[in-house]
């Protein structure tokens, strides 16, 4: 069936994005244990059953509720240096980690919110089992920010650190055959080293006159904006998002657990497309709480948890936030990448989509520093070669995690010298990879990459010109850009042939 485009505009289709990102302290929030998740091998089981309690006001979650009857059993694969009983709930926890709490602040201080005098943990009820306390601890940490995107302004309504949820062991992973262990014989297993772990939840208001691309670049802003710091954790499964979306007429619909950014706009379009689908054949939206599958569409989860989710924690005293210490963190703040992404596309003249790459990539730093070293050199140049490159060239089977800093400083201080030319840099890199130490001018040499002089150029032009007389311009340029790639810059092949051809 061919995908109507959707008019979100007058569809009045609204969305609120919650970012979860780990941070990168060098224990958990509450307790001593490692944030590493490195851990292969458990080194016991810990078996439990979770059973949904009144709130304080007598309410019983429907979310919780839900679970339960479920009626599911969880097995905890427990990690020598990950996990602890504090992680296993069968200890209070320990003080509130300063290392997490300072980069969580400074994040929410980067989104322009206002910090709370006190900090105080609160328990989220949480029973589909990825918490051993049937509770999440959270706090929140910033309130009433905001963050520049393309001249308006998007609320960010709250800044909460949090402990990571328990990971439940995937499909296939644990032997059974590829089977869904959450659902066999109602067991679910879960590995407890991420299970307290650090993270920041950044919450937006709700964001209308978007469209779903936008709202994913508001997203990457977001999660840049947290990479400022340089304190929290990179790749697949450290960045989470969760998603609200809703059209006129229907419900607020939550989608959790998108884990690949680039999928988020694809995500709400799909969303929003199923709540008109269903308006528009007079069914109801529910409100609910939806699962991301691989193709971007979604699944029925649990039903949305209520307001009695959420009570004080009392193993943890509030925590008081000095003045003087805030202000220090203030006056350090890291520069935002989202400013960084603006000189980028100003300053260093990236087109717009490079900039966004070049921030993204784990060669940023790397780039900054070329620049910095040797700005004479084109930018677009260096950040096609971290962005685009070298992934060519890791795809060739060659590993360019062999390639080192030097190497690219070297090379693109030959480009800047003009003693090569930008086409000779992946033959360059490879080399690198292969003999690491070899000197620069042995490996221009070697590969013949050695620049033409002028006059070397123009003889060469000059002789294929006079061995084949009349010859087109444009095939007399080709040929002789086959004889001296990568030893001349284009555009002074194109000239050489054009004085060749006035002959
Ligand atoms: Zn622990």
């Amino acid at each position: 069936m061919p995908e109507e485009k959707i008019d979100f505009k007058k569809a009045r289709m609204k969305a609120g994005i919650e970012i979860h990102q780990q941070l990168d302290s060098k224990q958990k929030l509450f307790c001593g244990c490692s944030t590493a998740m490195q851990e292969k091998e458990p080194v016991a089981v810990v078996v439990r059953k979770q059973h949904p309690v009144a709130s304080e006001l007598g309410a019983i979650d429907a979310a919780a509720q839900y679970e339960y009857l479920r009626g599911r059993s969880f097995h905890y694969h427990v990690f020598r240096d990950e996990t602890c009983l504090v992680d296993t709930d069968e200890e209070p926890p320990h003080a509130l980690n300063r290392e997490a709490l300072q980069i969580a602040l400074e994040i929410a201080m980067l989104l322009n919110c206002e910090i709370p005098a006190e900090i105080n943990v609160m328990r989220k009820t949480i029973t589909d089992g990825s918490n051993t306390g049937a509770f999440q601890r959270t706090m929140i940490i910033g309130t009433g920010g905001w963050m520049k995107f393309g001249g308006k302004k998007v609320p960010i309504t709250q800044v909460a650190l949090e402990e990571d949820s328990a990971a439940i062991v995937r499909e296939g992973e644990n032997g059974n055959g590829g089977k869904d262990p959450a659902e066999e014989n109602g067991k679910a297993t879960y590995r407890l080293n991420r299970l307290g772990v650090p993270l920041v939840e950044i919450t937006t208001g709700t964001l209308e006159d978007f469209s779903p691309g936008q709202l994913q670049e508001i997203a990457f802003m977001i999660g840049i904006t947290c990479r400022s710091t340089e304190k929290v954790k990179h790749g697949i499964g450290t960045i989470r998002q969760d998603l609200n979306v809703s059209v006129r007429g229907g419900e607020r619909v939550e989608v959790k657990g998108v884990q690949e950014l680039g999928m988020l706009a694809k995500v709400i379009e799909k969303e929003a497309a199923r709540q008109l689908e269903l308006l528009k054949t007079g069914k109801k939206v529910e409100k609910e709480t939806r699962a991301t599958l691989l193709d971007g569409s979604t699944r029925f989860m649990r039903p949305m948890p209520g307001a009695a989710r959420m009570y004080p924690e009392t193993d943890v005293p509030p925590v008081a936030l000095d003045d003087v210490w805030l202000k220090q963190l203030r006056e350090k703040l890291p520069e935002p990448w989202t400013d960084k992404l603006e000189r980028f596309k100003t300053k260093l003249e990236l087109p717009a989509d490079l900039a966004v790459q070049v921030v993204g990539s784990d060669y940023l730093d790397i780039f900054e520093n070329i620049m910095k070293k040797h700005p004479k050199v084109n930018a677009v140049v260096v950040a096609n070669v971290f962005t685009s490159t070298l992934k060519d060239i890791g795809r060739r089977k060659l590993d360019v995690k062999r390639l080192e800093d030097r190497h690219f400083f070297a090379i693109f201080s030959e480009l800047e010298k003009k003693r090569i030319v930008k086409e000779a840099i992946p033959d360059l890199l490879v080399n690198f990879v292969n003999a690491p130490d070899e000197a620069m001018g042995d490996a221009l040499r070697k590969l013949n990459l050695t620049m033409l002089k002028p006059d070397e150029l123009k003889e060469i032009v000059a002789q294929l010109a006079k061995d084949s007389p009349g010859m087109a311009k444009e095939r007399l340029y080709g040929i002789a850009m086959g004889r001296v790639r990568g030893r001349a810059d284009p555009q002074d092949v194109l000239k050489a042939v054009e004085r060749a051809a006035k002959k």
